[in-house]
């Protein structure tokens, strides 16, 4: 046993409770779990919250942005930039669509998409964006929108970091053409697994509700209403696949918690905005440790907390004996074995990445246990 190890302090840790838990008994009375009213319910108050005209709820932001990327019917072999510094799924997107990623570097202070690269990166063969609002941090959308306009470029936003911020007066996820958001158990707000497409353009993302259901174009529950209105219709079970289906639809299990979690998202953004000055305010002054990015904790949304320092795995294992969990988010997507074809390049990325560290951060990270963490990266800070 270490004698230091004061806390076991986790990373991440979703905010569940007894509201969540009822929501859930509701459907489970229904007992209607799937593809249900729960879903378009969730859909309808989530456009609401974010301020557009619709969404389709999926299983997850890496089918929100498979699909988001599919509406848009690009030819085959068509290029689309992506930030290199990101998860993976934001450069899946292209390739499940047979399009190529195009890397582009990252700015070394917030982390997202690079203008000055990204301008270098483009050709001809491009044909949309992905930028990502890395951490939390807004990337630059009225200069991307500029940027993307003048190219012909269609901008998908992956929010898969940010919910509910806005940027310059307008939402983040509604600066592109489609946003896209996750809602995986880790995120800033979770349904278990789940994802939302949203954009005020009803025509170019309501045909996805057919693909993210087997390619059928009428949710199953509206059928059922449809049985009911027309006892004499013997035509009930009739429907036409018109189009590629993948299984990708949100349940109304998962539907349930998001209407919760969604009622909690400000005040859950709040609590996080206040861990973050608090890290900040005690490591104001750290001469080898040093904010991950330009937080500023009362205009932006945050779903990550880091700190960048030279000594990245040895302050990793130091604070790991101490009880305090760690992560490293993320290491360029060329320097995996599956993208290292589109490698082109990126070293701002490939330089920058090696001192990220991840620090906890989750809605009931308690004040003794930041300044607990405070106090240990001071020591590591001083002893450097
Ligand atoms: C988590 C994440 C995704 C994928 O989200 P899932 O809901 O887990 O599929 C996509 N993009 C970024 C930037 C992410 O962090």
């Amino acid at each position: 046993m270490n004698q230091n190890k004061k806390f076991n302090i986790r990373l991440f840790r979703p905010d569940l409770g007894e509201e969540e838990l009822l929501s859930i008994k509701d459907s489970f009375e229904n007992a209607w779990i799937g593809l249900g009213p729960k879903v378009s319910e969730f859909e309808n108050k989530w456009s609401d919250y974010l301020g557009c005209k619709s969404s389709v709820g999926v299983n997850s932001a890496t089918a929100a942005l498979h699909l988001a990327v599919s509406a848009f019917r690009f030819p085959e072999g068509k290029k689309v930039l992506v930030p290199s510094i990101t998860f993976a799924s934001t450069a899946f997107a292209p390739v499940y669509n047979n399009l190529e990623p195009v890397f582009v570097d990252v700015d070394s202070e917030t982390i997202s998409i690079s203008l000055d690269d990204l301008e270098k990166k483009y050709t001809k063969d491009c044909v949309a964006v992905i930028p990502v609002h890395f951490g939390g941090h807004p990337a630059l959308m009225d200069k991307i929108l500029e940027f993307a306009n003048s190219h012909n470029l269609k901008i998908i936003e992956d929010c898969a970091h940010t919910i509910g911020a806005s940027y310059k007066g307008i939402k983040l996820g509604l600066w592109g053409d489609i946003g896209c958001f996750s809602f995986e158990e880790k995120k800033a707000m979770t349904t278990g697994d789940g994802g939302m497409i949203s954009s005020d353009n009803s025509e170019l993302i309501l045909p996805l509700k057919a693909n993210r259901w087997v390619g059928i174009d009428k949710d199953t529950w509206k059928r059922e209403l449809s049985i009911k209105n027309e006892e004499e219709n013997n035509k009930h079970w009739y429907y036409e696949i018109a189009v590629l289906g993948y299984k990708y639809n949100m349940n109304d299990l998962s539907a349930s918690i998001g209407l919760i979690q969604l009622k909690k998202i400000d005040s859950m953004n709040k609590k996080r905005s206040g861990i973050i000055s608090r890290y900040l305010e005690g490591i104001k002054g750290f001469n080898n440790i040093k904010p991950l990015l330009p937080y500023e904790p009362g205009n932006n949304n945050y779903w990550l907390f880091g700190v960048r320092c030279k000594k990245r795995d040895k302050l990793i294992s130091f604070l790991k004996t101490n009880g305090i969990a760690t992560g490293v988010h993320y290491m360029p997507l060329e320097l995996h074995p599956f993208f290292k074809r589109w490698d082109n390049g990126c070293m701002v990325s490939k330089n920058i990445w090696k001192e990220f560290i991840t620090l906890p951060l989750h809605t009931k990270l308690l004040d003794e246990e930041i300044d607990y963490i405070i106090e240990k990266l001071k020591v590591f800070d001083d002893k450097f």
